[in-house]
């Protein structure tokens, strides 16, 4: 364990500071790129000077507990950079074990750990954190021996494809429903990934219509991806590898067999009944493609009454009003409103505005 914590993990307040505050009840975009940008990153780190680059995962406020979702590269900095501590963490969800979603699993674990050492001696007052981890079973399994060792067995459930985990009390006390389905990614070396469905509901009333946010994961496009993500108010779609086949439609097998790819997103995002669809973790080996690519979708799918947005960190929507928030005010917007402003510079920024901050129509 130790060694996980960076030296500027290290300097991070054991205990929260007042802050920046993560807002309430909404889904929080911390991921850069795939796992293999920040390569890249490193190589061009001079000419960009620019860390956004970087990040892994999903964070997720809900009635005032924090769920992380794959938490890959640079998570727990870009997660503090917005306010977050290791006390706003309540459970941590991991779909399959590459870096870009679960790099950062060890020093969570590790700033766990740190923290309630802390609480034990005396030294800061406050209850010891017990987070659930919920591991596809491919990292849990590697996991047992160091990374989960000091975790009470209570608290690490594998996340199990088509296993229903509604049943976990803690969880539907959260007002949590997380329904996993198998993913068609890597298959020799880990066979047991998973995309979400997660449904929330108002806790302790599990009999409320719940909002559904999908998370694809890698994956290439099956059945089952599809049916899974079908009937979900927000979908969130990796992207990931493409080429001039799959953009042009002239893939000769129409579907990448690991990653979605333009043609596995636009199929997605035409069959699925979300009015949100986000695409994300994009690769850069065609160079930042991400807004131009996310505009030819809105183009070929034609349907204004769904929201198609390419995710950048920091792009926040609330739970359950898909409302984004704007980069340029404290207000939020309907989706379909949002202006989304292509980065500067290939790999910059992409950015979210609300129609008054452009000098429109002022907020609904
Ligand atoms: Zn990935
Ligand atoms: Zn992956
Ligand atoms: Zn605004």
């Amino acid at each position: 364990m130790e060694g996980y914590c960076t030296p500027a993990h290290r300097g991070v307040p054991v205990a929260p500071a007042a802050g920046p505050m993560l807002p309430d009840n909404c889904f929080i975009n911390l991921k850069g790129w795939s796992s293999n940008v920040p390569l890249v990153a490193e190589v061009y780190r001079d000419r960009f000077g620019n860390k956004s680059l970087l990040g892994g995962g999903y964070f997720i406020d809900w009635h005032g507990r924090g769920i992380v979702v794959d938490p890959g590269i640079n998570f727990v900095d870009n997660f503090h950079r917005l306010g977050g501590h290791i006390t706003r963490v309540d459970i941590v969800v991991v779909t399959h074990g590459h870096i870009d979603h679960a790099h950062d699993l060890g020093t969570i674990l590790d700033l766990q750990r740190e923290y309630n050492k802390l609480v034990g001696e005396g030294k800061i007052a406050g209850r010891p954190l017990n987070i659930i981890y919920l591991l596809d079973r491919d990292t849990y399994l590697r996991g047992q021996d160091q990374l989960l060792a000091h975790i009470p067995t209570d608290f690490q459930r594998e996340l199990i494809a088509n296993d229903r985990y509604d049943e976990h009390r803690i969880l539907e006390g959260f007002g949590l429903r997380i329904k996993p389905f198998p993913t068609a990614h890597d298959e020799r070396a880990m066979p047991n990934s998973v995309g979400l469905v997660m449904e929330f509901f108002p806790p302790g009333d599990p009999a409320a219509a719940p909002f559904t946010i999908g998370i694809s994961s890698d994956t290439g496009l099956t059945d089952g991806v599809l049916g899974a993500l079908g009937d979900c108010d927000a979908v969130v779609a990796h992207f990931n590898k493409t080429n001039a086949h799959d953009l042009l439609g002239t893939d000769p097998d129409r579907r990448h067999r690991h990653h979605l790819g333009y043609m596995g997103v636009r199929e997605l995002f035409r069959s699925t009944r979300a009015g949100l669809c986000i695409a994300a973790e994009w690769s850069g080996e065609h160079g930042d493609i991400r807004f131009q690519v996310s505009e030819l979708l809105k183009l070929e799918l034609g349907r204004p009454d769904k929201a198609i947005i390419p995710a950048e960190i920091g792009l926040t929507f609330s739970i359950p009003g898909m409302r984004i928030s704007c980069q340029a005010c404290q207000g939020t917007v309907d989706p379909v409103d949002v202006t989304v402003a292509r980065p500067q510079r290939p790999f910059g920024r992409i950015m979210y505005y609300c129609p008054a901050c452009l000098g429109g129509t002022p907020h609904r």
